[in-house]
């Protein structure tokens, strides 16, 4: 399988180079030719395979420069009962007849990010040899909170890798900046930046593209890459969990072989809802898939009017890791409904230069043939939260409601009563408060404390990796302006 920039087509890159250089060089997203189908049978074979047995096989369709037995090592590596805390990594909770919940955070960090992040150092450091790149890779991220716990834990004490994190001061919860300061691993750096998110994001592209700094670091033996979701390593995993949801309802008899569901997804930078996408590419089932927006809903106006534009407020909401306004592996998604590197190069020039672009009626349409787009603000989150711990008594966090909400709204204009998978991102006891709020309790105390408080209404455990923070050390405590990073950056790296 080889991989082309969604804006050059004419060049192509191993798999290996994909995954080592993150982005191209264009500032395009290295995205594979074309999407394999899936043999015939292959979900009633994979039915009765495990999470890490159905990883492989799906993984191994885009990789082959990679054998079975190296993707078996990384599988059982990422996705072990050590790192997960069920054997069946990405279980299917159902609800109703028609409706099921995917729950992808039973990881290290208890957000959706560990399905990939606990592969992606695997596929880089074997991407790595097979390169026979002999420099030390180092990892440089900009967080808003779970990406960048989701890379550290998996990076952690990995050889041949350095990770160095960067989050706003003040723009993360309280349990998610100890979660860093307390980071444990010998090739690991974290450090607050003064500002907001998007300071801390235009820093490290500017390292990116500092090239006195590349130089001066490669004489020093590093070269830097990336762990957001633009690289293709990030994207692929995620695939797995499509597939592995079908697999769990076809083998549980919910649904019958060949029956479709929909899938609904919260979505911020477009990575989780693009793999449902190419999973249902390959062959998968799926019917509609429905993108769910917090307040920031360029993503719904989009898939409504076909205007994509970023010109407007941005707000701070309760589902944080879906405050964004730019979703870059959109891109990804145009230029496999148009299969034109010339439109969009087209687009994303408008969005840079003018902040905004419309699509072809054309593509509008085969948008709208598979996606429908909503949102909902906060306290409609909340008072959703509420609604689904009394009527199932399940408990979900904010970003996981987000998703509920837009399955309603959906249901409700369409009458569409097609089984539906509805995709959880993080544990709610990662979002405490808004938590405790959505189920009529007045958050009181610090982040740890609630934790407890959390608890004790839902008789639920707290998860071990958020109840052990308490008795970690902080190590990290530098905090540098946003204009130092670069310095920042040498001086971790001496
Ligand atoms: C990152 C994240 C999202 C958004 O996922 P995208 O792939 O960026 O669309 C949703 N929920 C949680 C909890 C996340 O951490």
């Amino acid at each position: 399988m080889q991989y082309i920039s969604t804006r050059n087509k004419d060049r192509q890159h191993s798999a290996a180079q994909a995954i080592v250089q993150g982005l191209a060089q264009d500032g395009g997203l290295l995205t594979p030719v074309y999407i394999p189908k899936l043999p015939r049978r292959a979900l009633e074979d994979l039915k009765n395979m495990s999470y890490q047995q159905r990883a492989v096989y799906v993984m191994k369709l885009f990789l082959d420069e990679f054998s079975v037995k190296e993707l078996t090592d990384y599988a059982n590596a990422a996705y072990s009962l050590e790192k997960f805390d069920t054997p069946a990594v990405a279980p299917v909770h159902r609800l109703d007849r028609e409706t099921h919940c995917l729950e992808l955070w039973h990881g290290p960090t208890c957000a959706f990010k560990d399905m990939a992040l606990q592969m992606l150092p695997h596929l880089l450091t074997g991407s790595l040899t097979k390169l026979e790149e002999d420099k030390t890779v180092c990892i440089l991220v900009a967080t808003s909170g779970d990406t960048g716990k989701g890379a550290l834990e998996g990076f952690r004490d990995v050889s041949r890798t350095r990770i160095l994190v960067f989050y706003p001061k003040d723009g993360v919860s309280q349990v998610q900046q100890l979660q860093m300061v307390t980071q444990e691993g010998g090739n690991v750096s974290v450090c607050a930046v003064v500002g907001n998110f998007d300071d801390a994001q235009s820093g490290v592209k500017q390292i990116f593209s500092d090239e006195e700094l590349r130089v001066e670091l490669a004489k020093r033996g590093y070269f830097f890459s990336s762990a957001n979701s633009i690289n293709w390593g990030r994207v692929l995993p995620q695939l797995v969990y499509y597939v592995s949801a079908y697999c769990d309802l076809l083998r549980d008899g919910e649904i019958e072989s060949g029956q479709p569901i929909n899938v609904c997804v919260p979505t911020g930078n477009f990575g989780n809802i693009l793999a449902a996408y190419y999973a249902r590419e390959m062959g998968v089932p799926i019917a509609r898939l429905i993108c769910a927006s917090n307040q920031n809903n360029v993503l719904t106006d989009f898939l409504r009017t076909g205007i994509y534009n970023r010109g407007r407020t941005f707000y701070q909401t309760c589902s944080p890791s879906m405050d964004i306004l730019i979703s870059s592996n959109l891109e990804r998604l145009l230029m496999s409904l148009t299969q034109s590197d010339q439109e969009v190069r087209d687009y994303m020039k408008l969005l840079n230069q003018q902040g905004s672009y419309q699509v072809s009626a054309r593509l509008l349409e085969k948008m709208q043939r598979l996606f429908s787009g909503y949102y909902c603000d906060d306290q409609q989150t909340k008072r959703v939260i509420g609604r689904i711990y009394s009527q199932f008594d399940y408990l979900i966090d904010p970003h996981t409601a987000v998703a509920f909400d837009a399955l309603d709204q959906y249901r409700q204009e369409t009458g569409d009563t097609t089984t539906a998978l509805v995709v959880s991102t993080a544990s709610p006891f990662k979002f405490c408060d808004s938590v405790l709020e959505g189920l009529g309790i007045p958050p009181r105390g610090d982040g740890l404390d609630l934790l407890d408080a959390l608890s004790e209404r839902t008789g639920m455990h707290v998860p071990a990796p958020l109840a052990g923070l308490r008795d970690k050390k902080v190590r990290f405590e530098q905090v540098v302006e946003k204009d130092c990073m670069a310095d920042a950056v040498r001086k971790l790296l001496e």
